[in-house]
């Protein structure tokens, strides 16, 4: 996933760093219930937690994000010279 834009007239690349992996979090969805999962990099632990919490409670329904750790940079290295003026 990549992303371009111009700001003071340096083009930017937004994407995905390749060190950052992807995380999940997930929360439950049930009135009243503030019950979480805080992003982990494991994901099925992730999952077998949130069925834990619906054997547990009946509740069924969560909002899952996968994250990911995003780097700007420049579009053209060379445009560096212009950079912190
Ligand atoms: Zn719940």
């Amino acid at each position: 996933m990549s992303a371009r834009s111009t700001a003071r007239n340096v083009r930017y690349r937004v994407s995905s760093h390749p060190d950052g992996g992807l995380s999940v979090s997930a929360y439950c969805l049930a009135d009243c219930c503030s019950w979480v999962v805080l992003p982990t990099a494991e994901h099925e632990k992730a999952s077998q937690e949130m069925c834990h919490h619906t054997a547990g409670t009946g509740h069924a329904l969560f909002s899952r994000t996968v994250q990911d750790m995003a780097v700007v940079t420049l579009a053209d290295p060379a445009e560096d010279a212009g950079a912190g003026s």
